[in-house]
């Protein structure tokens, strides 16, 4: 650990020109980020902090919600009820895939996808959309220690252009799969995806789940210890996308990225490590932070099947 702070130092140097992937541009407000933006944070169990380049510079955390909604969800109706209603099979295809929505699924085949997140967004308990709005931005306060807002111009800009977001609710209220109340579940999921974050919260969200739920700066609880294990195996599985095969074969660890450029990662008991860098791949994974990433699982043997 004592060398963290000079390898994310010479990583942060080595990749700081690679200028390769494009920002998402399928949500009008992403199109705004700094192509330059680059950071790196990591964040221990036991709360020391190494961080390196633009870990204050905000930017929505998209798709990364989708693991700390799944965790609410199982909070509000436990496993077996919620493993009935969005399976946990990685699928293969794109995030935003219709392909595997059909009169033959029964559920949404996971979490992480954008079908099977949307339908998580239909499972959070409260009584009107305010409320459940509140109980989602007091779930992410806990994990970030602070309290979270919403873009609301990065909101509005996916509300009025989600048609395919919209299209996956619609074939799933088809199907049976969720409530007729679409509208606000996918109001929901558009604010879920709008939350301000930046890398040094990513940093301390993924080391609450590598802490067990507990946050390791503020010492609350975030989330039930019993449900750390249910998170952390979505991410492994269905976190990065089509990539995320390869991703457990290169690096190792349960991680979850969004098309912001975030990428957050959970090292069980030892840490959590965000990347932040907004040129993205044709996944929809941050190009730089997928080369942090190998580097850094590489040289600290963080790989979970690393035997030596
Ligand atoms: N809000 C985005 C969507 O639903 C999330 C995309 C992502 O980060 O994967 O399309």
């Amino acid at each position: 650990m004592s060398d963290f702070p000079e390898f994310i130092q010479f990583l942060y140097e080595k990749y700081r020109n690679l200028d390769s992937g494009k920002l998402a541009c399928y949500i009008p407000e992403l199109t705004k980020a700094n192509p330059n933006w680059f950071a790196i944070s990591i964040i221990t169990t036991e709360g020391e902090v190494f961080e390196i380049g633009d870990n204050q510079e905000n930017f929505t955390i998209q798709s990364i919600s989708k693991v700390f909604i799944y965790g609410m969800a199982l909070e509000d109706c436990g496993r077996e009820i919620l493993l009935e209603k969005i399976g946990v099979e990685p699928t293969g295809d794109p995030f935003n895939s219709v392909i595997r929505l059909d009169e033959n699924s029964k559920r949404p085949d996971n979490p992480m996808v954008n079908a099977g997140a949307i339908a998580t967004a239909g499972l959070i308990a409260g009584r009107d959309p305010t409320e459940r709005l509140n109980r989602m931005l007091d779930m992410f306060g806990r994990y970030t220690g602070r309290k979270v807002f919403i873009d609301v111009p990065v909101f509005m800009s996916e509300r009025a252009t989600g048609h395919r977001n919209r299209a996956l609710a619609n074939l799933m209220l088809n199907f049976g799969m969720i409530g007729s109340n679409i509208d606000e579940i996918l109001d929901l999921y558009f604010q879920q995806c709008s939350v301000v974050v930046n890398c040094y919260d990513l940093a301390l969200m993924a080391a609450t789940l590598a802490n067990r739920g507990i946050n390791p700066i503020t010492r609350e609880r975030a989330v039930k210890s019993g449900y750390v294990r249910d998170i952390l195996s979505v991410m492994y599985t269905c976190g990065m996308y089509n990539y995320a095969g390869e991703w457990a074969y290169r690096v190792g660890i349960p991680a979850k990225s969004g098309v912001s450029g975030g990428i957050m990662a959970v090292v069980p008991d030892r840490a959590g490590i965000a990347v932040f860098s907004p040129l993205i791949d044709r996944c929809g994974n941050s190009v730089r932070g997928l080369r942090v990433f190998e580097e850094l699982s590489d040289r600290f043997k963080l790989h979970l099947f690393d035997l030596g």
